[in-house]
């Protein structure tokens, strides 16, 4: 139907009919990833017009999946995987059994043999990284104490599917042995587990070794020839090419890999900055991704099976969630944490996929499991925020004045002061705003939403509304109808634009301070209703003048 190349024709449609659908659902109060899902089955085989090819699409995936772990990799240092390894290690194994367990039991009940039945729990019991990384990224959860815990467990559900792709190949050869020959090789079983730790181990000593110092230098060398594009290049080559070589060295899965090359380049500050450049590229991917699940979904198989359908869907949302739940409590996590870790983790996607892909293929599974684990993700997937909404519910009711994670949903309490300045933004500009309005006695507030700069001011006694400034709910909690002053010290200058626009609204006679870095901004803002907008770059120009002529006598 189309003359473009098919690669082409997916990024072009799949990411156009994303965009559409996901701004319907956005407008709809729906999850975007609802229209990804939804943009997916539309160019997939099952549906009638342009068709996208699944293995492209997957793999397209597989890189949006990479850029993803990476990302999360750059907000996570050695030190914070090590120090929850006494909940998340134990804490996923011990729900990876029960959720397989439970799997298990529904595929029994539907007359699959122990061995498919095991594989089938086992894709049921472990989550995808994508759709709990983008949770806790929207969520702004990443760099929290809960964060930290979920992404631990991520890492170890992710290490025990390893261990299951490598083992599945064994247990269908055993399985064909036994029934030639009636008795069971165990040297089948414990020979692909030790090398598979054993590679495992490899990777991991390699880039501790070698990468942990050649990765940096080559960013520091790059930087130096004052590229910007080559360095972006290096930085998404080195995200890439560690997970690439993980999956052909190692056998390490992409997602470990990526992950493993970001927390190395965490440890650098700078390198850390740098590389969140290249970050837009991974949010265009992990479109993709979900694009890839809906292309690959066939809606007819719901109809199939629609009781284990059902039942799975359950294990997933209900047994998953609940037995993760239960062993962060018996591991002394309070219940809102808790809630918080297994909302995160009550879904199922490329794992899972994967896993049951490989079990048909050695005909361990029959093959309708696949559309039945596909369906299930994607039902999860869709559903996912009524866990999230449940955890936010129960902390509002558990702990109200904790506040430290800014959720669309959560009220804020409204401000008491009035005749004050509002300040949004606390970084290298707000800090000296504020010092500046402390001095001078004038009341003020602050709006924030990096959880580091949150803790900075609660550590001072600031009032702090935590949030993005440009949500109504935190304005609004702001009380800008009786303050005086409001600066917006944040660099984006869309954003800026909104929270202005919002402020003049509410108040016409606030006197609104704007930052900005470009001319254009400067209009931008000013048509908004900003008195005065400072352009950084100009006072920087005066002040580096000043300094030349006062030397000059
Ligand atoms: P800097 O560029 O160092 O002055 O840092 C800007 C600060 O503003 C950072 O701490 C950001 O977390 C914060 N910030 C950026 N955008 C918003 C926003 N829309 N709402 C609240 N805080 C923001």
């Amino acid at each position: 139907m189309f003359h473009a190349a098919p690669l082409v024709a997916i990024l072009v449609i799949g990411l156009g009919l994303a965009f559409v659908l996901g701004t319907i659902a956005h407008r709809l109060r729906l999850s975007p990833i609802v229209g990804y899902l939804l943009a997916g089955v539309a160019v997939g085989p099952f549906t009638p017009g342009f068709v996208a090819d699944p293995r492209l699409t997957l793999q397209l995936a597989d890189i949006g999946v990479a850029l993803l772990m990476f990302g999360v990799g750059l907000h996570f240092s050695p030190k914070d995987l090590l120090s929850v390894r006494g909940v998340a290690a134990p804490g996923a194994f011990l729900q990876v059994s029960i959720s397989t367990a439970l799997g298990t039991g529904i595929a029994w009940l539907a007359g699959w043999p122990l061995p498919s039945g095991i594989v089938f729990g086992l894709a049921l019991a472990v989550a995808s990284t994508v759709v709990t990384t983008r949770g806790l990224q929207e969520r702004r959860l990443v760099e929290t104490g809960r964060g930290r815990i979920t992404v631990g467990w991520l890492v170890v559900q992710d290490m025990l599917a390893i261990l299951a792709l490598v083992l599945i190949p064994a247990v269908a050869r055993a399985i064909a042995w036994a029934s030639s020959s009636g008795s069971i090789e165990a040297a089948a079983f414990a020979k692909p587990v030790a090398v598979t730790f054993g590679k495992l181990a490899a990777f991991i000593a390699v880039m501790w070794l070698i990468g942990r110092r050649v990765i940096p230098w080559i960013l520091h060398y790059i930087a130096h020839t004052g590229s910007r594009e080559l360095f972006r290049l290096a930085v998404l080559s080195v995200a890439l090419g560690v997970a690439f070589g993980a999956v052909e060295l190692f056998g390490v899965s992409i997602a470990l890999g990526a992950f493993f090359a970001g927390m190395i380049l965490s440890e650098s500050q700078l390198s850390q900055r740098a590389a969140e450049e290249t970050l837009p590229l991974r949010d265009a991917f992990a479109v993709l991704f979900f694009v890839s699940l809906g292309v690959v979904f066939n809606p007819a198989a719901i109809a199939d099976r629609p009781g284990l359908l059902a039942a799975a869907v359950c294990v997933v949302m209900i047994g998953g969630t609940g037995a993760a739940i239960g062993v962060l409590l018996l591991l002394g996590r309070p219940l809102s944490t808790a809630a918080f870790v297994s909302a995160g983790l009550g879904q199922i996607g490329e794992f899972s996929f994967i896993l049951v892909t490989l079990a048909v293929g050695l005909k361990l599974l029959p093959a309708e499991s696949r559309d039945v684990i596909l369906g299930t993700s994607i039902i999860s997937i869709i559903f996912n925020p009524l866990l999230w909404a449940g955890a936010e519910a129960l902390q509002r009711r558990l702990e109200p004045k904790r506040m430290d994670i800014p959720q669309k949903a959560l009220e804020l309490a409204p401000t008491k002061l009035s005749n004050h300045a509002v300040l949004v933004g606390y970084g290298r500009v707000g800090r000296m705003v504020a010092e500046g309005l402390k001095a001078d006695g004038i009341p003020f507030l602050v709006i924030e939403e990096a959880p580091g700069a949150i803790e900075r001011l609660r550590a001072q006694d600031l009032e702090v509304l935590p949030g993005n400034g440009v949500e109504e709910n935190v304005l609004k909690a702001s009380n800008l109808q009786g303050a005086k002053l409001l600066f917006v010290a944040i660099p984006q200058a869309f954003e800026a634009g909104q929270i202005i626009e919002q402020a003049r609204e509410a108040n016409p006679r606030i006197e609104i301070v704007a930052r900005a870095h470009f001319e254009p901004e400067i209009e931008h803002l000013r048509r908004y209703g900003a008195n005065a907008v400072i352009m950084g770059e100009q006072e920087i120009a005066l002040a580096m003048l000043r300094h030349a002529r006062s030397l000059a006598g």
